[in-house]
């Protein structure tokens, strides 16, 4: 591995680059990659090599479902009590180590250090639900309609899965898919995201220290994602995808599933939805606006990306919002003062500033931010911009950045529309003083998630997931996200 660049100061980091795990996780082994080739891994906030990971092969892959099916069968016959223990083990380790984990994530990813401590918690908290989930799946028991014989459904874990993950969340997406599949008695092959693979390897190493045993959890990093996932999902011992990423990859990785009809489970894009009515608390309208724009910098699915607000509050909830978003300080991630850090790479950053001008060309007004500061890092700063058309590429397209695009509207059916007038349903946020409003609004918008005078929605107790082409299936919640990785089984008998 290479040293940290050194405009990082060596106080800021709690570890020592140079002992992250180094290699890929295949079998309870650190393995280089057959290939010899490496993926080199950026600090977004000073655009330097800060480390090497394995460029995996396809050869790799099935080494690494190889292994996966090795060591199945024990893990599925573990006790789920056992299962249980390990998983809590896991959450303790995550807690103990959340500042290293968290500076880690600063460093790949560029967030800020108090969203990365947010998403360590978030993360450690999918392995302590399911801890207490593992002890909890039952199966059913009846008497067939007919009365001529019994109904036993049995739950059973659906076999290898394949997880791949993104890099805005490099440890919750993870450990969201991991934990109930370990939970359920599967054994996995996690292809995290190439920009920020440290934080996964280090959580594989966290992983063996709390007592998962040697193949149940195999983690991989590859430049070539879709043939290594292809070659993953033709093995048919693979019977589940679950994929967190974009729509457009998500339909392809959907296709590619069909070919051996392996389940699929489907975390996607959004464009969510901010409605902040007349009759809404203006200050805490602005707290949650800010909360659900600006947590991870706006790269998240759930992040608002289309804020409507209804003519009698517009101007002064605009005129607060652009205030409160001027005042954010900008700077590298691992600095603790630091509220919005860079984006993830200079092509997020050239894409968010096409929208940008976009909007503009189409008659938007930028009231704070709007122009790619100089220097290194790929930084954005927090705008805001007014009068955004519902033609801008923006109103359609997630900006995945610090970006407040806002709109005036008139009246209740006029806002249901416009948070509708979407392909995407994944989240969508309501701010009204009428608690009756709030529900009929909430039961009209397409959304898998509506957050009701709130600005997070995330919950590890909550089945999180969206409609349309926001995604299949769930994840997270009393029995959504374990029941992605089991299959029930169906027993006829007579007795
Ligand atoms: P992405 O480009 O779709 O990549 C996601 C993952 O898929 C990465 O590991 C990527 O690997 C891999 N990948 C890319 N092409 C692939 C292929 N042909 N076959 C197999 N794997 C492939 O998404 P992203 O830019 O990392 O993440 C941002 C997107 O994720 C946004 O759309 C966001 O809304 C969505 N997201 C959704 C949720 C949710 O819960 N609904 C949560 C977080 C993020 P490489 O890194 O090597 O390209």
């Amino acid at each position: 591995m290479n040293a940290p660049h050194p405009s990082i100061q060596p106080t800021a980091l709690p570890f020592d680059i140079n002992t992250l795990p180094q290699g890929m996780y295949i079998g309870g082994q650190w393995r280089a990659a057959s290939s010899g080739q490496h993926i080199d891994v950026v600090d977004p906030s000073t655009e330097q090599v800060i480390a090497t990971v394995p460029d995996a092969t396809i050869g790799d892959a099935n080494a690494a479902v190889e292994a996966a099916a090795a060591a199945a069968p024990a893990w599925r016959n573990t006790a789920p009590r056992q299962r249980s223990e390990i998983l809590r083990r896991c959450f303790t380790l995550m807690t103990e180590r959340a500042d290293m984990l968290a500076a880690l994530i600063s460093l790949e990813n560029g967030k800020a250090l108090r969203d990365a401590r947010a998403e360590v918690a978030y993360a450690a908290e999918f392995f302590r639900w399911n801890a207490e989930e593992a002890v909890r799946i039952t199966g059913e028991f009846g008497t067939a309609p007919s009365g001529s014989n019994r109904i036993i459904v049995d739950y059973v874990p659906i076999g290898i899965c394949v997880l791949i993950t993104p890099w805005n969340f490099p440890a919750a997406m993870a450990t969201r898919k991991i934990a109930p599949a370990l939970a359920a008695g599967c054994t996995v092959v996690l292809k995290p995201a190439s920009e920020t693979p440290l934080t996964a390897y280090a959580l594989a190493a966290l992983y063996e220290e709390a007592g998962v045993p040697a193949g149940v959890v195999n983690v991989l990093t590859t430049s070539d994602p879709g043939p290594v996932t292809a070659a993953m999902l033709a093995d048919p011992r693979v019977r589940k995808l679950s994929f967190t990423g974009s729509t457009q990859v998500g339909r392809t990785l959907l296709a590619e599933a069909a070919k051996s009809v392996v389940s699929c489970a489907m975390e996607l894009g959004g464009n969510a939805p901010f409605l902040v009515f007349d009759d809404a608390n203006l200050e805490a309208a602005l707290d949650g606006a800010m909360i659900a724009k600006m947590r991870n910098a706006g790269e998240a699915c759930t992040a608002a990306n289309r804020i409507y607000v209804q003519a009698g509050i517009h101007d002064a909830f605009a005129k607060g919002l652009a205030q409160r978003m001027a005042a954010l300080k900008v700077g590298p991630g691992v600095q603790t003062t630091t509220e919005c850090g860079p984006m993830i790479t200079h092509k997020a950053v050239q894409k968010i500033h096409r929208l940008v001008q976009d909007a503009v060309e189409r008659g938007a007004q930028v009231l704070s931010g709007g122009v790619i500061p100089d220097g290194k890092g790929y930084f954005y700063p927090p705008t805001v911009l007014t009068n955004v058309s519902t033609d801008a590429l923006m109103a359609h397209e997630e900006i995945f950045g610090p970006v407040a695009p806002i709109r005036r509207f008139d009246t209740e059916e006029e806002a249901i529309a416009l948070a509708n007038d979407t392909e995407y349903g994944l989240a969508a946020y309501i701010y009204t003083g009428d608690t009756g409003r709030g529900m009929r609004v909430a039961a009209a918008i397409e959304s898998g998630m509506i957050a009701l005078n709130r600005g997070l929605v995330s919950d590890p107790a909550a089945p999180f997931g969206g409609v349309k082409q926001s995604g299949l299936g769930r994840e997270g919640g009393q029995h959504h996200g374990i029941a992605e990785f089991m299959e029930s089984k169906y027993i006829a008998t007579t007795f």
